[in-house]
């Protein structure tokens, strides 16, 4: 019998073959979920999903994308927010698109700083 510390659901057990031609069984952490795109929850693409002792041994560059807002949203939604933020922006800041129509998504505004709607409106 294992260690008691082994013997537990929450590890992952991997059956290997030794040199010498045993089977023998590894204990392993289990896998975290996979990361999801917190707007749409969507799979993240680029994003390891291994333990984070693991993770901290990779390169910032294999961690995460290098685009804003990587490893939170996907790339259609960190669209999605640069096109929303540009249209307001052009809403308030060119006189002659004042009289545009836009619709508030509050889905977007979550993951703008607090606050950005009114520091924006009122300039
Ligand atoms: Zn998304």
């Amino acid at each position: 019998m294992v260690k008691p510390m082994l013997r537990s659901r929450s590890k992952k057990k991997v059956q290997r073959r030794t040199p010498g031609g045993r089977t023998v069984t590894h204990y392993k952490k289990k896998k975290p979920a996979k990361q999801k795109c917190g707007r749409c929850g969507r799979l993240l693409s680029g994003v390891p999903n291994t333990i984070p002792s693991e993770v901290r041994k990779l390169s910032k560059s294999e961690r995460v994308p290098t685009r804003p807002y990587a490893g939170v949203l996907c790339a259609k939604c960190v669209e999605d927010l640069v096109r929303y933020t540009t249209r307001f922006e052009v809403k308030f800041n060119y006189p002659e698109f004042s009289g545009m129509e836009l619709m508030r998504d509050l889905t977007i505004e979550k993951f703008l700083p607090r606050g950005w709607f009114d520091s924006i409106s009122k300039k």
